[in-house]
């Protein structure tokens, strides 16, 4: 993997990876330490704290004006579009990252706004705000991309968690695709996002605090054991192979809400062996696959990923996973965060989990993908 980073006409690095040669895989060329890059300006994002929920709220006004949804041959993303003030600045790329046009977060923010009453407390929207360039393909989509170019993408995930977790400010990486129109996407070339956040997000500090009371009490990892008996049970497995499974859980908030489950107890990315990079990038694929061929259409999802912070903090009571939460119930349904979601936390699954991942299973085609990769 050839990293190579260019600085585009207001600051942004952009890095392209390309992928060549007998050892591919390894590692060379450099990465630009967003530290040093200049700014944009001041975006005027900030934190406001929440104290009801004991959490913050990123406000960022300035993303209004973001690009929405343009017309084919004018996509920022697409190969050269750096000529016509896009992004990318290089005639081809196999994979590429660059900083976010509009970012909510910046290496170095302008100072919070100053309400006058110390009540209200602010604070720098400090982090980083990445865009993932999956292809130069506008057309595709991860789902109809290769396996070894969801391998590759495995790869650079590893590459700009390692990256961003060196960042003194840096407390969590956040991996993530937003993917289809009924998620709000507003842009359609192949792409994902990477928030590095100042702070750990609540909804991963949940997590870690039930991993870390199931871990005192019993002494044991609490996805291990879901694992475990999901596993045992067998109604809501989905897809495995020697690295991950796939299941629908027992406790899913979405009708096709996938998780993804590493086999061998690790935290993070960086943990990984080649084995399990390539194994990751197959049961992506048979997913993926096996989601479009539900309704016969690209299925629209949120993809993230939950990992140990980067704060320097223990984390061995957790557990490397990826999760799905799929918009759709039914064919040209779409399920909405309504009151009880919104106003009350509480989810209701208009499906059965056990149901969701028996036609979830029909429809997945196992990729097996190991030899000739590196
Ligand atoms: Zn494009
Ligand atoms: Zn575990
Ligand atoms: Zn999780």
């Amino acid at each position: 993997m050839n990293i190579r980073s260019v600085s585009l006409p207001d600051g942004r690095y952009f890095i392209s990876y390309q992928f060549s040669g007998p050892n591919w895989a390894a590692l060379s060329g450099d990465n630009p330490n967003p530290l040093h890059s200049p700014q944009i300006g001041d975006t005027g994002s900030e934190l406001r704290w929440n104290p009801l929920l004991g959490e913050w709220v990123i406000n960022a006004a300035h993303r209004q004006n973001r690009t929405f949804l343009p017309p084919p041959g004018s996509c920022p993303f697409c190969p050269g579009s750096g000529a016509r003030r896009g992004d990318v600045p290089v005639e081809t790329y196999d994979l590429a990252v660059l900083e976010n046009r509009f970012p909510s977060l910046q290496p170095s923010p302008a100072k919070p706004f100053i309400s006058g009453d110390p009540f209200f407390e602010t604070g720098p929207a400090q982090g980083v705000c990445e865009v993932v360039l999956y292809t130069p393909d506008h057309q595709t989509s991860l789902a109809q991309t290769s396996v070894e170019q969801i391998y590759k993408l495995v790869l650079v995930w590893t590459s700009r968690y390692h990256e961003l977790c060196k960042l003194p400010f840096v407390k969590y990486v956040f991996i993530f695709e937003n993917k289809g129109e009924a998620i709000g996407v507003t842009l359609h070339h192949p792409h994902g996002q990477i928030y590095a956040y100042s702070f750990r997000p609540p909804r991963i500090e949940r997590e870690l605090e039930q991993c870390r009371i199931h871990h005192q009490e019993t002494g044991s990892c609490l996805l291990c054991s879901v694992l475990r008996h999901e596993v045992n049970d067998g109604r809501r497995l989905v897809t495995a192979n020697t690295s991950f499974t796939a299941i629908i859980p027992f406790y899913a908030r979405w009708p096709y809400e996938v998780h993804l489950i590493s086999n061998r107890h690790m935290q993070s990315l960086d943990d990984f062996t080649p084995d399990e990079q390539r194994d990751l990038a197959s049961i992506l694929k048979a997913v993926l696959v096996a989601y479009d061929r539900i309704f016969s259409l690209s299925f629209p999802y949120m993809m993230v990923i939950h990992q140990k912070p980067s704060d320097g903090e223990a984390y061995d009571f957790y557990h490397f996973h990826i999760e799905f939460y799929p918009p759709m119930r039914a064919a040209n349904r779409l399920k909405y965060l309504a009151g009880s979601e919104t106003g009350a936390g509480i989810f209701i699954n208009d499906a059965q989990p056990e149901a969701k991942a028996a036609e979830l299973r029909s429809l997945v085609q196992p990729v097996v993908w190991r030899e000739g990769a590196a």
